[in-house]
């Protein structure tokens, strides 16, 4: 058998850093698009994070052909929150065994029920080794979910975060998460902290990786107490 990292390392793979910011001509209005994430497990199992708008599906697909993926080779479509820059493409998929737009799963018009118990840690394993789950992270919506990568070839394990994290930016400035929508900040700022305190690596909602430093989980950490 080969001894190549994709045996022995989940690869997590952007497909395309997330953005928000305002528009040029209209200052009412917003330019955004998600981060797209491919999580190719070493077991097999190819993940999709977070699918874009539905004006993106021949740009997705040629993204993924990129790495060799085909569209009916993914075998599971995560959400992070039902918002439209983030599910915009879910029909490309129809191969896969199940979608979750937060945490609502579903296949055809079969609704699971993962999630549904009053349990806030459940978690939902994804590939074989259950080393790729899915947990709740609410605040931006209250039924947002966050796919959590252990093993990575990144060396770390990685938190893809849909918009409990804006940008790397919005560390030191939180207006930058809470402008851009928060059902509940008090939540938010938890789950912030919680999210960096058990990962290396986060991929936000709207822009590119970064990895966690110590300091910054002393700021979000002070960040959930004073802010309240
Ligand atoms: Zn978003």
């Amino acid at each position: 058998m080969g001894s190549n990292d994709s045996d022995s390392h989940n690869q997590v793979i952007v497909l395309q850093a997330g953005y928000s910011c305002r528009d040029e001509e209209d200052e009412t209005a917003m330019r955004a698009n998600c981060s797209c994430t491919l999580v190719r497990c070493r077991d097999g199992t190819n993940i999709l994070v977070d699918t874009m708008t539905a004006w993106d599906g021949e740009h997705l697909r040629s993204l993924l052909a990129k790495h060799g993926v085909g569209v009916d080779e993914v075998h599971v479509v995560v959400c992070s929150h039902g918002h439209s820059d983030h599910i915009g493409c879910n029909y490309l998929f129809q191969e896969a065994r199940m979608h979750l737009v937060g945490a609502c799963v579903s296949h055809r018009d079969l609704y699971m029920g993962h999630f549904g118990g009053g349990q806030n840690d459940e978690e939902l394993a994804l590939d074989s080794n259950a080393e790729v789950v899915v947990r709740r992270s609410p605040g931006h919506t209250l039924s947002c979910v966050s796919v959590i990568v252990n093993n990575t070839q990144l060396g770390g394990r990685v938190g893809i975060t849909g918009d409990l994290f804006e940008r790397l930016e919005d560390i030191e400035d939180d207006s930058i998460w809470r402008d851009a929508g928060s059902e509940n900040e008090e939540l938010q700022r938890q789950e912030r902290s919680k999210m960096a305190d058990i990962c290396n690596f986060i991929v936000p909602g709207h822009g590119t990786i970064f990895s966690i430093t110590p300091s910054m989980r002393i700021k979000l950490r002070k960040d959930m107490t004073s802010n309240c």
